[in-house]
């Protein structure tokens, strides 16, 4: 029995990576439906390809036009719209959804798919930054896996494996440090999205490519471990390491640590996702350890503030962390559009984690409501 797949955002940089590995495994992966926001060609490409049974474009101006592209596969159904994007996750043939979408828009799809039991590989992380406890509450209850495919969040699984209940001492998060690592404040001030767009060690899509440059990704990263692995943040330490080639490691109570090393390529976390708990080959390069030295270093909370912002979402809780996604999502847009600067971004987050009314127990109304606030207050900021 194939493992029948849908994946939320077929068209972006995990999307497509996540088709090679289905390509390259076609005898235990089969597409049950992929979806995209706006790449509507790209999207009928890629069912003509893989055959799935339904596709969804989410931006539903798109219908018509993937409709006349697909006008001769009537047997691949054809929706659109964000209702169906929740209502497709459903569908009973589906065993796992790859939540390879951005932002807050993950959340209420990867809500559907958990009510519906669906094994979750999770990329999305700003579904977990925005309501980690009550996605983790609604996998328990549901009996869900939920299986990392970031990097780092797979290294920290993949050392975890076969341990059962010994305890985690502590996490060590590592971090490329982005394009800026050894820039200065001042040079920091004045450089724009092309320059942020070029990240040293991965090839990714333009918003987590900005939050990699900001560190704002891996403040996000610790929420997500802190989630996923039911470790405080105090006991997560974020490592600054260029080479990217550990990709995390684990500390456990005898102080044996345990790391994932291999060069960076994502098919390897969305694959392990996929096949869990077996390993399958994987073609491309190999690590060679005699290439060069392997780096650490700490990270500077005063250069990138956006780190430090994500911490103290963490320490105040509540819907803090969802005000924070939400304004970030507004001026990672706006610094690529041109209408902030790289440095204007955390102001711009800071006043608005103090603007937006907090909530210390927030439900999922709660989140839809902050979110669409924080957004409203972030754009105001930028407009000054
Ligand atoms: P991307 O921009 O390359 O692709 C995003 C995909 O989601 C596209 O298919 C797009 O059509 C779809 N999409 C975007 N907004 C949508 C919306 N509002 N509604 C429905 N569909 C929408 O992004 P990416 O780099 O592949 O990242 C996807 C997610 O995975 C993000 O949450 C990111 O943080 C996470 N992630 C990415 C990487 C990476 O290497 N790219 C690594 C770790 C985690
Ligand atoms: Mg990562």
């Amino acid at each position: 029995m194939k493992k029948q797949i849908c994946i939320l955002g077929s068209t972006g940089s995990i999307g497509t990576q996540a088709l090679d590995v289905v390509r390259e495994h076609s005898d235990l992966f089969e597409i049950y439906c992929l979806t995209a926001n706006n790449r509507v060609e790209q999207l009928a490409r890629q069912a003509r390809e893989f055959r799935p049974a339904a596709v969804v474009i989410a931006n539903d101006a798109h219908y018509d036009r993937l409709k006349e592209l697909l006008s001769d596969l009537p047997e691949i159904k054809v929706y659109a719209g964000r209702d169906a994007l929740d209502q497709i996750v459903e569908a009973s043939p589906i065993d796992m959804v790859l939540t390879a979408m951005v932002g807050f828009a993950g959340l209420s799809p990867t809500i559907h798919a958990i009510r519906a039991r669906k094994t979750i590989c999770l990329a999305n992380k700003e579904t977990l930054v925005v309501a980690g406890e009550l996605i983790c509450r609604l996998a328990m209850e549901h009996r869900v896996r939920i299986l990392p495919v970031d990097s780092e969040h797979s290294a920290i699984f993949q050392s975890i494996v076969g341990e059962g209940d010994n305890a985690v001492e502590k996490i060590l998060l590592t971090a490329s440090g982005g394009p800026f690592r050894l820039f200065s404040k001042e040079q920091m001030a004045t450089v724009t999205a092309a320059d942020a767009l070029k990240h040293p060690t991965w090839e990714m899509g333009a918003k987590i490519t900005i939050d990699s440059a900001t560190m704002m990704n891996k403040g996000f990263e610790v929420i997500e471990a802190r989630w996923l692995f039911g470790v405080p943040a105090e006991k997560i330490q974020v490592l600054v390491h260029p080479q990217s080639i550990v990709h995390s490691a684990v500390q456990f109570c005898d102080g044996a640590v345990k790391a994932q090393l291999g060069v960076p390529d994502m098919r390897l976390p969305i694959q392990y996702a996929f096949s869990y708990p077996d390993r399958l080959p994987l073609s491309g390069d190999r690590l060679d350890l005699f290439r060069g030295p392997l780096e650490f270093f700490e990270p500077d909370l005063d250069k990138f503030r956006c780190l430090a912002i994500a911490f103290e979402s963490i320490r105040r809780g509540g819907n803090m962390p969802c005000i924070v996604n939400a304004a970030n999502e507004i001026v990672n847009e706006g610094f690529r559009r041109g209408e902030c600067s790289f440095t204007a971004m955390a102001d711009i987050i800071e006043r608005t984690m103090e603007r937006v009314p907090f909530d210390a127990s927030p439900d999922y109304d709660t989140y839809v409501q902050t979110d669409a606030e924080a957004r409203r207050v972030a754009r105001e900021f930028m407009n000054i």
